[in-house]
């Protein structure tokens, strides 16, 4: 048998970070990770990225659920049975508390900072996630500044769903890559990231990235269900060509992390076309380093 730190042909396995995934138990969720080849379990999930080096994963808080009537709520990845005693996460999933930009109110906004804060003394608790878009409200809207002051004061980034939605009830307006300038540009200390890649709205989101140094793209989200790498590549070699040249044009490959969205796409497939996409000089950054820098919180949980 195949030692578990040796990838294929023997060659050392690379070590992975997955900076952007999904992680809760519904019906909605268990019919997308069978379309994509997987179980929706955390045992699947841990035997997968053992095989593939994914060593940890960061979790977006889910939209829904779990409400407090008239405040804004920390919203988890809710993974209801995944471990019975405790309602804990396992080990190898970190995770962002979601914000709900429509939930906020003036009045309930102090309680709303608390529950954020206390989630965020949570060793997992590696960020916030906003949804932009599926909320229509622009990132750079002034009731989100007491959210990024609180990332600040915390030390973690911000990831904002940027790029296409699913479904018919959101707005493209408030998800294009150019609303995270203004936000970027007022909170210089607040690390942004843009889940997606803004995808497809590729050249805006390296114009942003490249303007601010404060702006960080993840790649997850650009594929959907079971395929492999190879028909990937060729079906769609036009966008990854595009999707490179835009990235090469950025030049920095420090802002760029892996992250796969599962599970809405077949982990081992998706890893080997990310791996296709970033020039394999640089891939230590992108699937591991950059994520470590970006989300401060996992080095400790990677045990670095
Ligand atoms: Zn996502």
């Amino acid at each position: 048998m195949r030692d578990s730190t040796e990838g294929q042909g023997g060659l050392p396995q690379m070590k992975i970070i997955d900076a952007h995934l999904h992680f809760s138990k519904c019906d909605h969720f268990d019919g997308i990770a069978s379309a994509a080849g997987h179980e929706n379990s955390g045992e699947h999930l841990k035997r997968v990225f053992g095989e593939q080096g994914v060593i940890l994963a960061v979790a977006m808080g889910e939209m829904g659920g779990g409400r407090i009537e008239g405040v804004c709520t920390v919203r988890r990845p809710e993974f209801a049975g995944m471990s019975p005693e405790s309602g804990a996460l396992p080990s190898f999933i970190a995770w962002c508390a979601g914000v709900e930009s429509t939930e906020i109110n003036s009045g309930t906004l102090s309680r709303s900072l608390e529950l954020f804060s206390e989630a965020l003394k949570e060793k997992a608790c590696v960020g916030l996630k906003f949804y932009p878009g599926y909320d229509p409200v622009l990132l750079s809207d002034p009731r989100h500044d007491p959210y990024f002051e609180l990332a600040e004061t915390f030390d973690v980034p911000v990831v904002v769903h940027t790029g296409s939605l699913s479904g018919h009830g959101g707005l493209l307006k408030y998800s294009h890559p150019l609303t995270v300038d203004e936000a970027a540009v007022r909170f210089p200390r607040v690390r942004f990231v843009m889940a997606h890649c803004g995808d497809p709205w590729i050249v805006d989101a390296a114009a942003v990235a490249g303007k601010n140094s404060n702006v960080f793209i993840d790649l997850s989200g650009l594929a959907v269900g079971n395929f492999t790498a190879d028909w990937f590549c060729d079906r769609y070699r036009a966008h990854l060509d595009y999707i490179r040249h835009w990235l090469t044009y950025l030049d920095d490959w420090e802002k760029i992390m892996y992250g796969s969205d599962w599970p809405l796409v077949n982990i081992p497939a998706y890893i080997e076309v990310v791996r296709r996409l970033v020039p394999e000089e640089h891939h230590g950054k992108v699937f591991f380093e950059n994520a470590c820098r970006v989300f401060p919180k996992l080095a400790a949980l990677a045990g670095l």
